[in-house]
């Protein structure tokens, strides 16, 4: 090996979903939404200038926020935007936990998580499902630098109510818990009311999914200034535009037609 060799990465990345390319084949194994995205981006697209592509985009994707706040009736600097929730995720654990305690998360889960830990070296422990593949909430009331939850989790589709994530969220007031909401749109309970009362919740979700819209690369977070400061201030340290001008006009056309979403789910 040559030296210069020792001072590259060492670790085993997360492998996506295959992504075959037979024609017809119906493809089920990365949960991408069989129906269109809303009409409004199709038409966006359509009207979106290339000239347009000549300037830098807007610093913090301002359309996509905007069309958030307006929907969900949440302030914008209460709002953080990614290139899909991965990118979203993977700031908070680098912005979230600076903590020597490990960060908890379950056992069978979004298989990013322990990655991403890995990636920025974040001490982490796993925490076992039980033999009905579910999370015990008391199981994530311990020390820790940070929890993560899916929820519904994935890949066991399994959902827990509000009274669940609260317990969690209420009982660990020194750490963040980050609850990753990507399949919450198809009929779980959001952890969205709790944000009122709790300054430690980070809840993300993504356009990839309920929202069909995998291939434009757009997720979300909501949570208090603090911490969706801490993500802009992790995100402007590396990578200021990360949001492109195409997903910032078509974006809102997917939040805004909230009648579509429903009839999709
Ligand atoms: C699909 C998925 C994501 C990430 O999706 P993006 O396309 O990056 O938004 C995150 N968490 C879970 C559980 C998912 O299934």
């Amino acid at each position: 090996m040559n030296s210069w060799e020792n001072n590259l990465i060492k670790i085993d990345p997360y492998v996506p979903g295959e992504q075959p390319s037979v024609p017809g084949q119906i493809k089920l194994n990365t949960n991408e939404n069989p129906y269109p995205p809303a009409p409004g981006v199709e038409r966006a697209l359509k009207e979106f200038n290339a000239d347009d592509l000549r300037l830098y985009p807007a610093i913090s994707a301002e359309p996509i926020v905007e069309a958030l706040s307006k929907v969900y009736g949440i302030e914008e600097d209460r709002i953080f935007v990614g290139v899909g929730s991965d990118d979203v995720l993977a700031t908070a654990f680098r912005a979230l936990f600076n903590s020597d305690k490990p960060v908890i998360f379950p056992d069978i889960t979004y298989s990013f998580y322990d990655v991403w830990a890995k990636l920025f070296g974040v001490p982490f422990r796993q925490i076992p499902l039980d033999e009905d593949f579910r999370m015990h909430r008391e199981d994530y009331v311990c020390e820790n630098g940070g929890v993560v939850i899916c929820n519904p989790n994935a890949p066991t589709s399994i959902a827990e109510p509000l009274e669940f994530v609260e317990y969690i969220v209420k009982n660990n007031r020194d750490s963040v818990v980050v609850v990753d909401e990507a399949y919450v749109d198809f009929g779980a309970e959001t952890a969205f009311p709790l944000l009122e009362k709790y300054e430690n919740l980070l809840i993300v979700q993504t356009f990839s999914k309920s929202r069909s819209l995998a291939g434009l690369r757009v997720g979300y977070a909501f949570g208090s200034r603090r911490l969706i400061r801490a993500l802009n201030d992790v995100k402007n340290s590396y990578n200021s535009y990360t949001i492109n001008r195409l997903s910032a006009a078509v974006g809102p056309f997917a939040v805004l037609d909230t009648g579509y979403l429903k009839e999709c789910c």
